[in-house]
C-alpha cells in the first residue's frame, strides 16, 4: 500500500514517508491510495480469531510495503497488549470498552501502534527521532507511555502549567528516561504555537529529526479501524449493526467509516458530540462552520475545528447527501451527560465516563431511527479518569484501576519553561 495526500491523489509516498512527515507538503492529510477490501470469507473467519490476529490481517493491508508478515504479527502483539471488551448493557446495546490500556483511554490504540512502527523504522533508517507534542491531557499521556524506553526516540511533551489534572500530569511527567515533560507557563494555545515554531525552524530541523504524534498521524488513524472489526465479530446478532462514536477531532469516527468501506457491515453511525457540534450542525444544514471550542465536562471532545473531518468527508466523496444518509449527528449538554451517567449507573449498573455517556446518548437516538438494529457505543475513557465529574453524580466513590493507583506515589519530573520559543529551542538542542 502506498499513500497520497487529500490534496494530491496522484503523488504517491511510502508509509514510512507519510508517517515521518505527519502532514503532506500541500498541507493536507495523508490517506491510503486505495481502500483495501476484506472479502466475506475473511470477515466470517474473524469470529474465531483473537484481537491481535484480526489486527494483523487488517493492518497488513496498510503496512505490507514496509513490514513483512512476521514483523506485523510481532508489532500488533506489542501494540495491543491489553484488553478490548465488548460489554452488554441492554438487550440490543453494547459498550465497546477501549479504555483498558496503560493510560485508560482509547488513544492508547493509536499511540501504541505508532510507537511500534516508528521504533522499527529508527532501527533500520533514521537514528534519533525527536517527537514533539503539545497536549491538553490525553494525547500526551498516551504518547508518553507508548514511547517510553523505545530506543532511538526522544519524546518532548508540552502542556500548559496548572491546566491539566493532577493524574493527567502524573501520567505524562512521571516516566523520565526518553520522555521529557515541559510545563509551559501559558495556555494550550501557547504550547501549540511553540510546537509550530519548532517545526518551521530550519536551523532546528538541521540538527534534529523532528516528527509529530498528533491525531492526524496516519498510523494512529489506521490503528483505530481494528476494534470496529473486532466488535462486529463478537456480536451475537450481526444483521444490522450500528455504532455511536463520541467525537472531538473525528479521527475515531472516520476510522470506523474506513472499516466499513473495507467491508465491515455497518448500517449507520452516530457522530455524538458535546455542545461543540460543528459536525452535527453540518450534517443537519450542509453548512460547515468551525468556531472556537467551548469547555465541557467531556473535555477531550472540546474541539471547534476537527482536524480529521477532511478524511471523513473524503470517505463520502465530499458529498453531503452520501454522508448525511449514513452518519447522523447528535449533540448533548453537560446536564444531559450527567443525567446519562446517572441513568446508566442506576438502571443498568454501568459506570460510564462523560465521553462514553455521550456515546450512549447518541446510540439511543440512532437506535430510535434504526429500530431492530444492534447498537454499539464506543466507551473511550475509564470512569476513574473523571472522578470529579462521575463521583458526585453517582454519589459514591470509584475504585482506582492499578494504572492510576501506581501513579499516586510517583513524583512529577517536569521542567517549567516560559512561553518564549528560544527557551524551547535551547532545550531541544541540548536533549
Ligand atoms: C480524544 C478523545 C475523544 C475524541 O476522539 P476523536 O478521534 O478526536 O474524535 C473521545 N473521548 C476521549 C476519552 C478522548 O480522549
Amino acid at each position: 500500500m502506498k499513500y497520497c495526500s487529500l490534496g494530491n491523489r496522484s503523488k504517491h509516498v511510502t508509509f514510512r514517508e507519510a508517517l515521518l512527515k505527519g502532514i503532506a507538503e500541500d498541507g493536507t492529510l495523508f490517506i491510503p491510495e486505495s481502500i483495501p477490501r476484506l472479502d466475506n470469507e475473511k470477515l466470517e473467519s474473524f469470529t474465531g480469531l483473537s484481537f491481535s490476529e484480526i489486527a494483523g490481517i487488517i493492518l497488513e493491508k496498510f503496512l505490507d510495503d514496509d513490514f513483512n508478515h512476521r514483523e506485523i504479527e510481532l508489532l500488533v502483539k506489542e501494540a495491543f497488549n491489553f484488553d478490548c471488551k465488548l460489554v452488554n448493557i441492554q438487550p440490543d446495546v453494547w459498550a465497546l470498552e477501549l479504555f483498558h490500556g496503560p493510560t485508560l483511554a482509547f488513544k492508547d490504540f493509536g499511540a501504541r501502534l505508532l510507537a511500534q512502527v516508528l521504533g522499527r523504522l529508527t532501527d533500520s533508517h533514521y537514528r534519533n527521532i525527536t517527537i514533539l507534542v503539545a497536549t491538553s491531557g490525553d494525547t500526551g499521556s498516551a504518547v508518553a507511555h507508548a514511547f517510553y524506553s523505545i530506543s532511538g526516540i526522544q519524546v518532548v511533551i508540552l502542556y500548559p502549567s496548572g491546566k491539566v489534572s493532577v493524574l493527567q500530569e502524573k501520567q505524562m511527567a512521571s516516566l523520565g528516561g526518553n520522555i521529557h515533560a515541559l510545563r509551559i507557563d501559558g495556555n494550550f494555545d501557547d504550547c501549540q504555537r511553540l510546537v509550530k515554531e519548532a517545526f518551521s525552524d530550519p536551523e532546528l530541523r538541521e540538527e534534529l529529526f523532528l516528527t509529530s504524534a498528533n491525531s492526524i498521524n496516519v498510523a494512529r488513524w489506521i490503528a483505530q479501524t481494528v476494534y470496529y472489526a473486532y466488535a462486529w465479530s463478537r456480536l451475537p446478532e450481526r444483521k444490522q449493526v450500528i455504532f455511536s462514536v463520541p467525537s472531538g477531532n473525528f479521527g475515531n469516527l472516520s476510522a470506523g467509516v474506513l472499516a466499513k468501506k473495507m467491508g465491515i457491515p455497518v448500517s449507520a453511525f452516530a457522530a455524538s458530540t458535546n455542545v461543540n457540534d460543528v459536525v452535527p450542525a453540518y450534517l443537519r444544514s450542509r453548512v460547515y462552520l468551525p468556531r472556537p471550542s467551548q469547555s465541557t465536562i467531556s473535555n477531550a471532545m472540546d474541539v471547534g475545528n476537527p482536524n480529521n473531518f477532511p478524511r471523513l468527508l473524503h470517505l463520502y466523496e465530499n458529498d453531503w447527501n452520501k454522508i448525511s444518509g449514513e452518519v447522523k449527528g447528535f449533540s448533548f449538554s453537560d446536564e444531559a451527560t450527567r443525567q446519562a451517567i446517572k441513568t446508566l449507573y442506576s438502571d443498568y449498573g454501568y459506570l460510564a465516563d462523560p465521553h462514553s455517556a455521550i456515546g450512549w446518548l447518541g446510540l439511543r437516538q440512532l437506535l430510535y431511527h434504526n429500530p431492530g438494529s444492534t447498537g454499539v457505543f464506543l466507551a473511550t475513557a475509564h470512569p476513574a479518569k473523571f472522578t470529579e465529574v462521575v463521583e458526585p453524580v453517582i454519589g459514591s466513590s470509584i475504585p482506582l484501576p492499578y494504572q492510576l493507583e501506581i501513579l499516586k506515589s510517583k513524583p512529577v519530573v517536569s521542567k517549567l519553561l516560559s512561553p518564549h520559543y528560544n527557551e524551547l529551542k535551547a532545550f531541544l538542542l541540548a536533549c
